[in-house]
């Protein structure tokens, strides 16, 4: 049991000189004892701002340099950081502020086309006349602090550079007192999940869930101080904050954070130019670097490792990120974040072709079962609903007794929604979500084995597969194809494939051919919102 601010201590005591944390967009390179010392002055800083043990501070923003030093310091101050898609608008962020009562919120001017100030200041005007630490708004009543990053003045607010020049000498004797009182089983983290299959979920999570995953994450990646890890995933979701961030730290490795967002050249470019060793990513990602027209340019021949996950991996993608990127040792992992996340991962050590059709066995230290509707465990090699239990399970979703009550038993088991399938070696396999189990005239369909087929097509670049009402059948099976550049194909083609390939019911009732899917921020494909514009359109 290590607190996630006990954690950076000794990790920064052990290697001091090794690089810690590289920002390009912001030209930041800090080794352990920097980044450890600016931890410190940042998370003095917010216990003289009078922030209480336990109280909620936010953030808003994409991934620059003060998200991982809040990532840190918060913990280290007794607080509880919350997580604040940066893709959020006025409606979500209110409604993100308030349900978990964020006492401070640090975010940057803009982003992009997003003004991030002027959204705050809708939802706060009082904030233009309120002096610093004194903000009381009517629509963000939790809400005191607003903490810019940024360098220009702003009435209400303080700026980020002023709150590490607040983390003086007596702030940080203020600070040993405080954490002497922090236990590794407190709330450290609220996460809200993706939002993949409805309104995300804040899961509340512990020193203790998150720095042991980290670890363990690491270890399956065989990290070494002397890695250098290329996060182009967010970090507001778990994929950057913990199987980036804190399996960095929890062995001493470099966190190298390519751009404020995800771009493939951008990321590209960082992997030859800061010669990373391991890269993350969701496959989506992976497909745009691999099709990228300018891929060939760049030597990616010091990436060994990294970790796709987040969804589905086509088995054709895995070969070639094996292959054309070198990353032999490349892991798949299995997560959510109610389970701080991973569960599941392959290591170097499995054979490729379990690294494609599995997530791996079980992560140490936890206890998985799979169950039937009736909450019976089904026989292996039986499709049934993915059951963890563990250190890693969240304390539960904030505020939220009774959605708590409907993913964890009285017994700890968290119920995943996810369906899956674990053969004699105890490899598993994600046969799709429970949720999206298309049952078509009482047969069960797999979404995901009509995607894996379809995208064997040579005209097809990427495909969803879902299912819609219907009268007749209860569920039709839909397929939403995007086609590679300059190709063009007709509804009949895919369905006369299909039918020479697969039985009677699989093959997709409708095809549609779109430009892309909708998407969470993570990079996650909302088949709900398909399935909404679908009803929609037959309706
Ligand atoms: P929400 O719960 O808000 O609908 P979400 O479930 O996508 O969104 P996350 O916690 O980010 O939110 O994602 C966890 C889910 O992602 C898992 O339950 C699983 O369905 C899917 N997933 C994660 N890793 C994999 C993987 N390697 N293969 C297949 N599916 C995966
Ligand atoms: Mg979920």
């Amino acid at each position: 049991g290590e607190t996630v601010g006990g954690l950076l201590d000794r990790v920064a005591a052990k290697y001091p000189q090794r690089p810690a944390l590289v920002v390009r967009a912001q030209d930041v390179r800090l080794n352990y004892r920097e980044f450890h010392a600016e931890v410190e002055r940042v998370a003095a800083g917010l216990l003289a701002l009078g922030l209480e043990r336990g109280e909620r501070i936010g953030i808003w923003a994409p991934n620059r340099a003060e998200w991982v030093v809040l990532q840190f310091a918060a913990p280290k101050a007794g607080l509880i950081l919350v997580n604040i898609n940066p893709a959020y608008r006025t409606h979500e962020l209110e409604y993100s502020l308030n349900k978990v009562g964020c006492r401070a919120l640090v975010l940057p001017r803009r982003f992009k086309t997003s003004h991030y100030l002027a959204m705050l200041t809708e939802l706060a005007p009082e904030l233009a006349t309120a002096s610093p630490g004194q903000l009381q708004a009517a629509r963000l009543p939790a809400l005191r602090e607003v903490i810019l990053l940024d360098q220009q003045d702003e009435p209400g607010a303080r700026r980020w550079t002023q709150l590490a020049a607040l983390g003086d000498e007596a702030a940080l004797a203020l600070l040993r007192v405080r954490e002497a009182t922090l236990n590794f089983d407190d709330a450290v983290n609220i996460q809200f999940t993706s939002g993949t299959t409805g309104a995300p979920k804040g899961a509340t999570l512990t020193h203790h869930n998150i720095v042991n995953n980290g670890w363990f994450i690491g270890e399956a990646m065989r990290l070494t101080e002397q890695d250098r890890l290329c996060i182009p995933v967010p970090f507001y979701h778990c994929f950057g904050m913990v199987l980036g961030n804190l399996a960095c730290v929890t062995h001493g490795a470099c966190m190298v954070i390519p751009g404020e967002g995800f771009d493939a050249l951008t990321t590209l470019q960082c992997v030859a130019e800061e010669r990373c060793t391991g890269l993350h990513g969701v496959p989506t990602m992976f497909i745009a670097e691999l099709e990228h027209p300018r891929f060939g340019e760049f030597d990616l021949s010091s990436l060994r490792t990294g970790i796709m996950a987040g969804s589905p991996c086509p088995i054709e993608v895995m070969r070639r990120v094996v292959g054309e990127m070198h990353m032999a040792d490349v892991t798949i992992a299995y997560g959510m974040t109610e389970t701080s996340p991973v569960s599941f991962q392959t290591v170097p050590d499995d054979p490729l072709e379990r690294r494609v059709d599995s997530v791996g066995r079980i992560h140490p230290q936890l206890e998985v079962k799979l169950v039937d509707e009736a909450g019976q465990v089904v026989p292996r090699g039986t499709p049934g609903e993915l059951c963890t239990r563990g250190y890693s399970v969240m304390l539960g979703y904030w505020d939220d007794p009774a959605r708590t009550a409907e993913v964890i038993d009285e017994a700890r088991w968290m119920h995943t929604g996810d369906l899956a399938v674990i053969d004699a070696d105890g490899y598993c396999s994600i046969v799709g979500r429970l949720k999206d189990m298309i049952i078509r005239g009482g047969e069960n369909v797999y979404p995901r084995e009509i995607e894996e087929f379809l995208y064997g097509h040579p005209k097809v670049r990427d495909v969803q597969v879902f299912g819609v009402p219907d009268p007749k059948f209860g569920e039709q099976v839909c397929a939403w194809i995007v086609l590679r550049d300059g190709v063009s194909a007709s509804v009949a083609e895919i369905q006369d494939h299909c039918r020479h390939h697969l039985a009677y019911y699989k093959v997709p009732h409708y095809v549609r051919f779109v430009d892309a899917f909708p998407m969470t921020v993570t990079g996650k494909i909302q088949k709900y919102l398909m399935r909404d514009a679908m009803a929609a359109e037959l309706a």
